[in-house]
């Protein structure tokens, strides 16, 4: 439960919660009015703690997790640590090149995960599955020449370089 009243909040309990949020990517941010006893960010927004007249205290949703979090040691981060872009990019990769190895559908020469695009066969704008069966390993340049061919033009331009490559 969290401190009911201001006297309850102890100037300990405080900064050992501002402690507790900075040190998991949180920002102690100024008050904006003299009823704010802490403002700080986290998980999707801002996280208030203010008194009313009555010198009870009023804690956001946001701010009570924080708080509870805190008090029974429980995981809690301001910011998420991973974003889920990347994360969801690697696993293609990986997946792509344990099926087709790691060479350039283009060019056939070895793609690494800097330079990894993947390419839609056939493109989600013309209704191509987004899914592996509808992927291939190419680097980011070799895509980006290719991207406005049909399926049929692609898979020529691709024999037509590693022809010309070998
Ligand atoms: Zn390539």
């Amino acid at each position: 439960m969290t401190p009911a009243r201001r006297a309850d909040l102890s100037d300990k309990d405080l900064s050992g919660l501002m402690t507790f949020v900075t040190e998991r990517g949180g920002c102690v941010l100024t008050a904006t009015s003299v009823w704010e006893v802490a403002r700080f960010t986290g998980p999707g927004g801002v996280c208030i703690i203010y008194r009313n007249a009555n010198g009870d205290l009023k804690w956001n949703q946001r701010a009570a997790d924080s708080w509870e979090a805190w008090k029974a040691g429980r995981a809690w981060r301001a910011t998420p640590r991973t974003k889920r872009g990347p994360r969801k990019r690697r696993i293609k990769y990986e997946n792509l090149t344990a099926r087709d190895g790691h060479d350039c559908f283009y060019c056939g020469k070895p793609v690494s995960f800097e330079e990894f695009s993947i390419e839609h066969l056939v493109s989600l704008t013309h209704g191509g599955p987004d899914n592996l069966t509808n992927m291939a390993v190419t680097h980011r340049g070799c895509n980006a020449t290719a991207g406005h061919l049909s399926v049929v033009e692609k898979v020529r331009l691709a024999e037509q370089t590693k022809g010309l490559a070998q």
